[in-house]
């Protein structure tokens, strides 16, 4: 197999053949360089997904003009949730890795309308500890560039 050339469409992947139409989906939204479809498992009612119509794994790969374009386009397509579900909140969830339960291995963000606390099941944190919080903050300001 070759390798995997950034943006360039991967073999098997799910979001790629949505995107070049062999795979069918329920899309809200289509441009150039995005494409928005009902998620078909979705957590709540009308939980839909923003993609990168070329395949970048995760948010690391995108070039930094989708990726400035993207949360413009997530604010555009929330607010039409919003008022078309007549709903009154919603979450914007974008997985990056295996390890973060990313399944699908192409950007995506969810969008998941809400209608209510406690409805994605998700358990609140635990109190952190406050002798490891400065140094785990510490680790990551080293790292900024
Ligand atoms: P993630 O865990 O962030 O990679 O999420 C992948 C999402 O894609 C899940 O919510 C799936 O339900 C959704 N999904 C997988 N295949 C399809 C498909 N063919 N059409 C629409 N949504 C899909
Ligand atoms: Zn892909």
């Amino acid at each position: 197999m070759k390798p995997q050339e950034m943006g360039s469409p991967a073999e098997g992947c799910v979001f790629c053949q949505i995107a070049g139409g062999r795979l069918p989906s329920i899309r809200v939204f289509e441009d150039d360089d995005f494409l928005a479809f009902m998620d078909i498992a979705p957590l709540t009612e009308g939980h839909f997904l923003l993609a990168t119509r070329a395949h970048y794994a995760t948010l690391l790969e995108m070039p930094g003009g989708l990726l400035a374009r993207a949360l413009p386009l997530a604010e555009k397509l929330a607010r039409a949730a919003l008022a078309g579900l007549a709903v009154p909140a919603f979450n914007l969830l974008q997985n990056n890795g295996e390890a973060a339960g990313q399944a699908v291995p192409h950007w995506h963000l969810h969008v998941i309308p809400r209608r209510r606390p406690g409805e994605l099941g998700l358990a609140p944190g635990t109190p952190a500890d406050m002798t490891r919080l400065p140094l785990t903050a510490e680790k990551i300001r080293l790292h900024l560039k």
